[in-house]
Protein backbone atom coordinates (compact mmCIF):
# COMPACT_ATOMS: atom_id res chain seq x y z
CA UNK A 1 0.00 0.00 0.00
CA UNK A 2 1.41 3.44 -0.95
CA UNK A 3 2.36 5.50 1.96
CA UNK A 4 0.33 8.77 1.20
CA UNK A 5 -2.79 6.66 0.77
CA UNK A 6 -5.37 7.68 3.70
CA UNK A 7 -5.05 5.75 6.48
CA UNK A 8 -7.87 4.20 9.11
CA UNK A 9 -6.26 6.37 11.73
CA UNK A 10 -6.55 9.61 9.35
CA UNK A 11 -10.64 8.47 9.09
CA UNK A 12 -10.91 7.99 12.84
CA UNK A 13 -8.91 11.49 13.32
CA UNK A 14 -12.13 12.56 10.94
CA UNK A 15 -15.01 11.18 12.47
CA UNK A 16 -14.27 12.38 15.92
CA UNK A 17 -13.09 16.18 14.77
CA UNK A 18 -16.77 15.90 12.53
CA UNK A 19 -19.23 14.58 15.46
CA UNK A 20 -20.64 17.53 16.32
CA UNK A 21 -21.45 18.26 12.03
CA UNK A 22 -22.95 15.18 10.90
CA UNK A 23 -25.38 12.89 11.90
CA UNK A 24 -24.74 8.96 12.11
CA UNK A 25 -27.01 7.45 9.71
CA UNK A 26 -29.14 4.18 10.48
CA UNK A 27 -28.41 1.33 8.82
CA UNK A 28 -31.33 -0.75 8.22
CA UNK A 29 -32.53 -4.33 7.01
CA UNK A 30 -34.44 -4.27 3.16
CA UNK A 31 -36.89 -7.58 3.88
CA UNK A 32 -37.69 -7.57 0.22
CA UNK A 33 -33.58 -7.59 -1.10
CA UNK A 34 -32.59 -9.99 1.58
CA UNK A 35 -35.79 -12.40 -0.03
CA UNK A 36 -34.86 -12.16 -3.24
CA UNK A 37 -31.09 -12.29 -2.97
CA UNK A 38 -30.86 -14.93 -0.06
CA UNK A 39 -28.44 -13.13 2.01
CA UNK A 40 -28.91 -10.33 4.76
CA UNK A 41 -29.22 -7.23 2.60
CA UNK A 42 -29.16 -4.49 4.58
CA UNK A 43 -29.15 -0.27 3.24
CA UNK A 44 -26.97 2.77 5.51
CA UNK A 45 -29.45 5.58 4.57
CA UNK A 46 -27.05 8.07 4.29
CA UNK A 47 -29.35 9.89 2.06
CA UNK A 48 -30.39 11.16 5.30
CA UNK A 49 -27.84 13.16 5.87
CA UNK A 50 -27.83 16.83 6.34
CA UNK A 51 -27.98 18.66 3.12
CA UNK A 52 -28.66 15.20 1.46
CA UNK A 53 -25.68 13.41 0.56
CA UNK A 54 -22.55 12.62 2.50
CA UNK A 55 -20.62 14.90 1.25
CA UNK A 56 -20.88 16.93 4.04
CA UNK A 57 -18.48 14.19 6.01
CA UNK A 58 -15.71 14.94 3.73
CA UNK A 59 -16.35 18.88 3.26
CA UNK A 60 -16.68 19.28 6.86
CA UNK A 61 -13.35 17.53 7.67
CA UNK A 62 -11.49 19.92 4.81
CA UNK A 63 -12.99 23.44 6.06
CA UNK A 64 -12.23 22.21 10.45
CA UNK A 65 -8.18 21.62 9.01
CA UNK A 66 -8.55 24.35 6.93
CA UNK A 67 -5.09 27.30 8.69
CA UNK A 68 -6.73 29.68 10.85
CA UNK A 69 -7.69 32.94 9.44
CA UNK A 70 -8.33 31.59 5.48
CA UNK A 71 -10.63 34.44 4.33
CA UNK A 72 -12.93 31.72 2.57
CA UNK A 73 -12.95 28.64 0.59
CA UNK A 74 -14.02 27.86 -2.91
CA UNK A 75 -14.94 24.90 -5.36
CA UNK A 76 -16.61 24.85 -8.66
CA UNK A 77 -19.48 22.67 -7.83
CA UNK A 78 -22.89 22.86 -8.96
CA UNK A 79 -24.55 19.59 -6.65
CA UNK A 80 -24.20 17.71 -3.49
CA UNK A 81 -20.47 19.10 -2.94
CA UNK A 82 -20.90 22.71 -3.14
CA UNK A 83 -24.11 22.35 -0.78
CA UNK A 84 -22.10 20.46 1.51
CA UNK A 85 -19.32 22.66 1.25
CA UNK A 86 -21.77 25.95 1.81
CA UNK A 87 -22.96 25.05 4.99
CA UNK A 88 -19.61 23.32 6.37
CA UNK A 89 -18.19 26.76 5.70
CA UNK A 90 -20.90 28.66 7.48
CA UNK A 91 -21.06 26.93 10.26
CA UNK A 92 -17.18 27.61 11.02
CA UNK A 93 -17.77 31.33 10.11
CA UNK A 94 -16.08 31.02 6.84
CA UNK A 95 -17.15 32.88 3.61
CA UNK A 96 -18.11 30.39 0.49
CA UNK A 97 -17.97 31.05 -2.54
CA UNK A 98 -19.34 28.39 -5.39
CA UNK A 99 -18.41 29.08 -8.92
CA UNK A 100 -20.65 27.64 -11.40
CA UNK A 101 -21.65 28.33 -15.24
CA UNK A 102 -25.12 30.47 -16.50
CA UNK A 103 -26.36 27.02 -17.29
CA UNK A 104 -26.71 25.79 -13.77
CA UNK A 105 -30.76 25.78 -12.97
CA UNK A 106 -32.24 29.03 -10.84
CA UNK A 107 -33.08 26.10 -7.71
CA UNK A 108 -29.43 25.12 -7.69
CA UNK A 109 -28.46 28.49 -6.85
CA UNK A 110 -30.99 29.69 -4.65
CA UNK A 111 -30.03 26.35 -2.69
CA UNK A 112 -26.72 27.25 -2.77
CA UNK A 113 -27.81 31.06 -1.24
CA UNK A 114 -29.90 29.67 1.19
CA UNK A 115 -27.08 27.65 3.36
CA UNK A 116 -25.35 30.79 3.32
CA UNK A 117 -22.73 30.82 0.53
CA UNK A 118 -22.24 33.20 -2.06
CA UNK A 119 -22.95 31.48 -6.04
CA UNK A 120 -21.00 32.94 -8.49
CA UNK A 121 -22.10 32.65 -12.08
CA UNK A 122 -19.12 32.70 -14.40
CA UNK A 123 -19.12 31.75 -18.89
CA UNK A 124 -21.17 28.99 -20.05
CA UNK A 125 -19.26 26.17 -18.42
CA UNK A 126 -18.20 23.88 -15.59
CA UNK A 127 -14.31 24.71 -16.85
CA UNK A 128 -14.64 28.77 -17.14
CA UNK A 129 -16.06 28.13 -12.94
CA UNK A 130 -13.12 26.35 -12.42
CA UNK A 131 -10.68 29.46 -13.49
CA UNK A 132 -12.77 31.39 -11.27
CA UNK A 133 -12.17 29.35 -8.36
CA UNK A 134 -8.91 29.45 -8.88
CA UNK A 135 -8.61 32.71 -9.08
CA UNK A 136 -10.39 33.16 -6.15
CA UNK A 137 -7.27 31.27 -4.85
CA UNK A 138 -4.14 32.62 -6.62
CA UNK A 139 -5.83 36.22 -5.74
CA UNK A 140 -7.78 36.67 -3.19
CA UNK A 141 -6.44 34.09 -0.29
CA UNK A 142 -9.38 31.79 -0.49
CA UNK A 143 -8.45 27.73 -0.12
CA UNK A 144 -9.91 25.44 -2.53
CA UNK A 145 -11.77 22.46 -1.29
CA UNK A 146 -12.21 19.80 -4.14
CA UNK A 147 -15.47 17.55 -4.11
CA UNK A 148 -12.96 14.03 -3.85
CA UNK A 149 -9.25 14.29 -4.44
CA UNK A 150 -7.93 15.47 -1.03
CA UNK A 151 -6.96 13.76 1.93
CA UNK A 152 -9.22 15.57 4.39
CA UNK A 153 -12.00 14.94 2.18
CA UNK A 154 -11.22 11.22 1.40
CA UNK A 155 -10.74 10.99 5.24
CA UNK A 156 -14.20 12.33 5.93
CA UNK A 157 -16.42 10.02 3.28
CA UNK A 158 -14.32 7.21 5.32
CA UNK A 159 -16.11 7.56 8.64
CA UNK A 160 -18.90 6.34 6.04
CA UNK A 161 -16.95 2.74 6.41
CA UNK A 162 -16.71 3.62 10.28
CA UNK A 163 -20.28 3.36 10.63
CA UNK A 164 -21.13 0.60 8.14
CA UNK A 165 -18.72 -2.29 10.12
CA UNK A 166 -20.30 -0.88 13.34
CA UNK A 167 -23.57 -1.27 12.39
CA UNK A 168 -23.21 -4.46 10.46
CA UNK A 169 -20.25 -6.11 11.70
CA UNK A 170 -20.73 -9.38 9.97
CA UNK A 171 -20.92 -7.88 6.58
CA UNK A 172 -19.89 -9.33 3.64
CA UNK A 173 -20.19 -7.07 0.55
CA UNK A 174 -20.38 -3.45 0.51
CA UNK A 175 -21.70 -1.75 -2.55
CA UNK A 176 -20.33 1.79 -2.53
CA UNK A 177 -20.73 4.58 -5.44
CA UNK A 178 -17.84 5.59 -7.91
CA UNK A 179 -17.42 8.91 -8.96
CA UNK A 180 -14.46 10.64 -8.50
CA UNK A 181 -13.68 7.82 -6.13
CA UNK A 182 -13.18 10.20 -2.58
CA UNK A 183 -16.40 8.22 -1.30
CA UNK A 184 -14.78 4.40 -2.47
CA UNK A 185 -11.48 5.24 -1.49
CA UNK A 186 -12.42 6.62 2.16
CA UNK A 187 -15.35 3.82 2.88
CA UNK A 188 -12.71 1.24 1.52
CA UNK A 189 -9.96 1.78 3.58
CA UNK A 190 -12.01 1.64 6.50
CA UNK A 191 -14.05 -1.21 5.96
CA UNK A 192 -11.09 -3.36 4.30
CA UNK A 193 -8.64 -2.31 7.37
CA UNK A 194 -11.40 -3.67 10.35
CA UNK A 195 -12.36 -6.35 7.87
CA UNK A 196 -9.97 -7.75 5.41
CA UNK A 197 -11.88 -10.12 4.06
CA UNK A 198 -15.00 -8.47 3.22
CA UNK A 199 -15.51 -7.33 -0.50
CA UNK A 200 -16.17 -3.73 -1.44
CA UNK A 201 -17.50 -3.31 -4.78
CA UNK A 202 -17.72 0.37 -6.63
CA UNK A 203 -20.49 0.74 -9.03
CA UNK A 204 -21.04 3.53 -11.65
CA UNK A 205 -23.21 4.48 -14.41
CA UNK A 206 -22.52 2.93 -17.62
CA UNK A 207 -22.48 6.49 -19.44
CA UNK A 208 -19.28 8.04 -19.21
CA UNK A 209 -18.04 5.95 -16.52
CA UNK A 210 -14.53 7.88 -15.83
CA UNK A 211 -12.91 5.86 -13.34
CA UNK A 212 -13.44 2.74 -14.87
CA UNK A 213 -12.48 3.62 -18.12
CA UNK A 214 -9.41 5.33 -15.96
CA UNK A 215 -8.61 1.99 -14.08
CA UNK A 216 -9.28 -0.10 -17.45
CA UNK A 217 -6.19 2.33 -19.03
CA UNK A 218 -4.38 1.83 -15.59
CA UNK A 219 -4.17 5.83 -15.93
CA UNK A 220 -6.70 8.60 -15.32
CA UNK A 221 -8.05 8.95 -18.78
CA UNK A 222 -10.68 11.67 -19.83
CA UNK A 223 -14.63 10.25 -20.84
CA UNK A 224 -16.92 12.31 -22.58
CA UNK A 225 -19.67 13.61 -19.90
CA UNK A 226 -23.33 12.74 -21.13
CA UNK A 227 -26.72 12.80 -19.33
CA UNK A 228 -27.52 10.28 -16.67
CA UNK A 229 -30.24 9.77 -14.57
CA UNK A 230 -27.17 9.47 -11.75
CA UNK A 231 -25.96 12.37 -12.25
CA UNK A 232 -23.68 13.13 -8.94
CA UNK A 233 -21.61 10.38 -10.47
CA UNK A 234 -21.05 12.02 -13.70
CA UNK A 235 -17.49 14.30 -14.10
CA UNK A 236 -13.81 12.88 -14.45
CA UNK A 237 -11.83 11.76 -12.18
CA UNK A 238 -8.86 14.49 -13.28
CA UNK A 239 -5.61 13.86 -15.46
CA UNK A 240 -3.29 14.52 -12.67
CA UNK A 241 -5.52 12.45 -10.10
CA UNK A 242 -3.42 12.45 -6.48
CA UNK A 243 -5.25 9.58 -4.75
CA UNK A 244 -8.35 8.70 -5.21
CA UNK A 245 -7.74 6.61 -8.99
CA UNK A 246 -4.70 4.50 -7.15
CA UNK A 247 -6.70 3.97 -3.67
CA UNK A 248 -9.70 2.79 -5.67
CA UNK A 249 -7.27 0.44 -7.77
CA UNK A 250 -5.64 -1.26 -4.95
CA UNK A 251 -8.99 -1.41 -2.60
CA UNK A 252 -11.70 -2.26 -4.96
CA UNK A 253 -12.39 -5.38 -5.61
CA UNK A 254 -14.52 -4.85 -8.34
CA UNK A 255 -16.08 -1.79 -10.58
CA UNK A 256 -19.92 -2.61 -12.31
CA UNK A 257 -21.42 -0.39 -14.75
CA UNK A 258 -24.96 0.01 -15.28
CA UNK A 259 -27.69 1.21 -17.71
CA UNK A 260 -29.96 4.11 -17.18
CA UNK A 261 -33.24 1.48 -16.90
CA UNK A 262 -31.42 -0.68 -14.62
CA UNK A 263 -31.09 2.72 -12.33
CA UNK A 264 -34.24 3.90 -12.85
CA UNK A 265 -35.41 -0.03 -11.58
CA UNK A 266 -33.45 1.18 -8.41
CA UNK A 267 -34.63 4.60 -7.74
CA UNK A 268 -38.54 2.74 -7.67
CA UNK A 269 -36.96 0.32 -5.49
CA UNK A 270 -36.71 2.46 -3.46
CA UNK A 271 -39.55 4.17 -3.50
CA UNK A 272 -42.31 1.53 -3.70
CA UNK A 273 -40.08 -1.38 -1.28
CA UNK A 274 -38.06 0.69 0.99
CA UNK A 275 -40.16 4.14 0.85
CA UNK A 276 -37.00 6.32 0.24
CA UNK A 277 -37.32 8.90 -1.77
CA UNK A 278 -33.23 8.86 -3.22
CA UNK A 279 -31.83 10.10 -6.13
CA UNK A 280 -30.00 8.54 -9.23
CA UNK A 281 -26.21 7.93 -7.43
CA UNK A 282 -28.16 6.72 -4.80
CA UNK A 283 -30.26 3.99 -6.05
CA UNK A 284 -27.14 2.44 -8.06
CA UNK A 285 -26.07 -0.15 -5.38
CA UNK A 286 -30.11 -1.60 -5.09
CA UNK A 287 -30.08 -0.95 -8.73
CA UNK A 288 -27.01 -3.34 -9.33
CA UNK A 289 -28.50 -6.25 -6.66
CA UNK A 290 -31.66 -6.12 -8.75
CA UNK A 291 -30.22 -6.02 -11.97
CA UNK A 292 -28.23 -9.33 -10.96
CA UNK A 293 -24.68 -7.97 -11.36
CA UNK A 294 -23.53 -8.86 -7.86
CA UNK A 295 -24.45 -11.97 -6.49
CA UNK A 296 -23.53 -11.83 -3.02
CA UNK A 297 -22.60 -14.84 -0.54
CA UNK A 298 -23.46 -13.09 2.48
CA UNK A 299 -24.44 -10.09 4.94
CA UNK A 300 -24.34 -7.24 2.24
CA UNK A 301 -24.34 -3.51 3.04
CA UNK A 302 -26.04 -0.96 -0.14
CA UNK A 303 -24.84 2.61 0.96
CA UNK A 304 -28.29 5.10 -0.49
CA UNK A 305 -25.62 8.10 -0.87
CA UNK A 306 -28.18 11.01 -1.95
CA UNK A 307 -31.39 12.25 -2.42
CA UNK A 308 -31.01 15.59 -3.91
CA UNK A 309 -33.58 14.58 -7.49
CA UNK A 310 -36.02 17.05 -8.66
CA UNK A 311 -39.25 15.72 -7.60
CA UNK A 312 -40.72 15.80 -10.88
CA UNK A 313 -38.20 13.56 -12.41
CA UNK A 314 -38.47 11.34 -9.17
CA UNK A 315 -42.23 11.46 -9.89
CA UNK A 316 -41.61 10.38 -13.73
CA UNK A 317 -39.54 7.75 -13.15
CA UNK A 318 -41.26 6.10 -10.32
CA UNK A 319 -44.53 6.54 -12.78
CA UNK A 320 -42.65 4.88 -15.24
CA UNK A 321 -42.92 7.58 -17.55
CA UNK A 322 -39.33 8.51 -17.81
CA UNK A 323 -38.09 6.29 -20.20
CA UNK A 324 -40.99 8.06 -22.54
CA UNK A 325 -39.40 11.24 -21.76
CA UNK A 326 -35.54 10.02 -22.74
CA UNK A 327 -36.91 8.57 -26.02
CA UNK A 328 -38.73 12.37 -26.73
CA UNK A 329 -35.69 14.09 -25.83
CA UNK A 330 -33.83 12.16 -27.98
C1 LIG B 1 -20.51 12.86 -5.09
C2 LIG B 1 -21.50 11.76 -5.01
C3 LIG B 1 -21.14 10.42 -5.26
C4 LIG B 1 -19.76 10.01 -5.73
O1 LIG B 1 -18.74 10.38 -4.84
P1 LIG B 1 -17.22 10.43 -5.34
O2 LIG B 1 -16.43 10.68 -4.13
O3 LIG B 1 -17.11 11.55 -6.35
O4 LIG B 1 -16.92 9.13 -6.00
C5 LIG B 1 -22.11 9.44 -5.07
N1 LIG B 1 -23.37 9.75 -4.70
C6 LIG B 1 -23.76 11.03 -4.47
C7 LIG B 1 -25.16 11.28 -4.08
C8 LIG B 1 -22.83 12.08 -4.61
O5 LIG B 1 -23.23 13.34 -4.38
Amino acid sequence: MRNDFVTLADIEAARARIAGDIVATPTVDSPSLSERLGVPVRLKLEHRQTTGSFKLRGASNAVALLPAGTRGVTAASTGNHGRALSLAAKRRGIAAVICMSRLVPENKLAEIRRLGAEARIVGASQDEAQVEAERLVADEGFAMVPPFDHPAVIAGQGTLGLEIVEQTPDVETVLIQVSGGGLAAGVAMAVKTLRPNARVIGISMARGAAMKASLDAGRPVEVEEKQTLADSLGGGVGLENRLTFAMCRDLLDDLILLSEDEIAAGIRHAYAEEREVVEGAGAVGIAALLAGKIRPTGPTVAVLSGKNIAMDLHRAVVCGEWRDRQERAA
